[in-house]
This record gives structure tokens, sequence and C-alpha cells, in this order.
């Protein structure tokens, strides 16, 4: 490992009713790392996410990050922070280019200047086109976002994240979809973004899929982490079939 954690979410419990669907877990994301989160449906990833980024209030467990407690901060105040997650419908400016998706990501942030700005749209611009390129889009940056491909659009969704102070990247199914040979393009995507220093946190039950491209996996089944290590070594493990097989 590189270097520790930045956000461990640790004996996370959350019920709805009857139905515990956390039920103690715990995953860590580091920076620079695609972590996978695996299992069947129903086995509680998407809670895991919606409690981590604030969408839901966890019953039990906490959440650390960078070191302090955020278990109780609300959802606005944990993006603030870094933490940040992409919706199943990419949220662009359809009209604007694909360069100008990127940059009002900063913009977003930023505190108004007084003077400079000719300088600074430059710099601005530069490292929007550098993250174009780690997404595979730097071909496209003046095309209106409209024209890009389902992948596409939720790549430059993640490349304007990154742009707006992402620190830790949330996807639920950013493959959902897709078929296998996008879904593998966009993978080694998502490897390139993490080593750019972002944390990434991705559901995605093909774990076969990702395989090759997450650095870590957790395999979740009953609101429980039941597995977790090298992605290869945890899609080998017989538990893995027993419980797709028991679905
Ligand atoms: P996954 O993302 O792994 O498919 P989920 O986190 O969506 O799993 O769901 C975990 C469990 O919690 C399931 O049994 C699901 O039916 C239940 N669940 C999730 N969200 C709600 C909700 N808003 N209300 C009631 N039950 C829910």
């Amino acid at each position: 490992m590189k270097s520790g954690p930045l956000l461990r979410a640790e004996g996370l419990v959350k019920r709805f009713g009857g139905v515990k669907a956390l039920d103690g877990a715990t995953v860590e994301v580091r920076p620079g790392f695609f972590t996978l989160l695996a299992g069947p449906n129903g086995s509680g990833k998407t809670t895991l996410i919606n409690v981590v980024t604030g969408l839901l209030q966890a019953d039990g467990g906490r959440i650390i990050y960078g070191g302090r407690d955020i278990t109780d901060l609300p959802s606005y105040e944990r993006r603030r922070l870094g933490i940040f997650r992409t919706f199943q419908t990419p949220r662009l400016a359809f009209k604007l280019t694909v360069l100008d998706n990127v940059i009002v990501g900063y913009l977003q942030n930023e505190k108004p200047a007084l003077g400079g700005w000719e300088k600074r749209e430059r710099e601005l611009a530069d490292r929007a086109f550098q993250l174009l390129k780690i997404v595979g889009l730097d071909h496209m940056w003046d095309r209106p976002a409209g024209e890009l491909s389902g992948g596409q659009m939720k790549l430059l969704e993640l490349a304007r994240a990154v742009m707006s102070g992402a620190a830790v990247l949330l996807l639920d199914e950013p493959a959902a979809g897709l078929n296998p040979s996008l879904a593998l393009d966009l993978f080694k995507r998502l490897r390139d973004l993490a080593k750019t220093g972002v944390a990434l946190l991705v559901v995605e039950h093909r774990l076969d899929l990702a395989i090759d491209f997450a650095d870590y996996a957790y395999f979740m089944h009953e609101g429980k982490v039941v597995l977790e290590g090298p992605p290869d070594q945890v899609f080998k493990n017989p538990l893995v079939a027993q419980i797709y097989l028991g679905e």
C-alpha cells in the first residue's frame, strides 16, 4: 500500500424497517487506489455509498475522513471536504463544450478573482485538458458535451469532479448499460484517473470485468464485508461462486 486510508467507514449499520441493509460493514479507500465494492444484488453496496456521502444517516458505526470523524456532517459539508459521488444520469451542460464542462467544475468552487484572470484561465484550461487526456476525451475537447456517448459522459463527469476538488470519488455501477468491451475501457480509464491521486470506490457486480484494473476489492453479502483483498484473489475464493449461485 502506497499510503494510509483517506477515508474509513467503520462498522456501518443501516436498517430499513426489519431489513439490515448494512450490518457492520467496514471499508477503506486510499489516494491513488481504485477500490472495488462488489457483491450480489441487495448486499448493501448502494446503501454503503449513500451512508458515506451522507444521503442516508447510519444507525451505527462511524466515518473517518482525513483523520476527522464526519459521521454527523451533512452531505453538502462532506462534498465541500472532497467526497463526491456520481449519479446514473450524468449532470452536464450539454450545449457547452467538453472542455468548458470540466472548467465549470472548478469555477463552482472559485472565489471571484479581481485580476490576472487571463493567466488563470489558461492554467485552468491546461489542467482541464490534462484531465481530458486521462479519461480519453481530449480529441473531443471542442465538441458540445451533448454529442458524447453515455460512457463518455460519465468519464467527463469524473474529470469535472476531479477538477472541482474531489479527493474521494464514489461511483455506483458506472459501467451499467455498457457492453463488456466498453466496460473494460471505462475501468481502464478509472484506473488511470485513480493514479492521479484520487481515491476511487466503485460499485460493480461484474467482478470479473473490473478485476484487472482495480487495486483492492471488497465483497459484500447481506450487509457485511465477507471477503477483501487483491481482486483476483477475492474473485477466486469459492465463497463468491457459492454466494452468487445461492442468489
Ligand atoms: P445493492 O446496492 O448491493 O444491490 P442495496 O444497498 O440497494 O444493495 O440494498 C440492500 C438492502 O436494503 C436490500 O435488501 C434492499 O431491499 C434494502 N433497501 C435499500 N434501500 C432501501 C430503502 N430505501 N427502503 C427499504 N429497503 C431498502
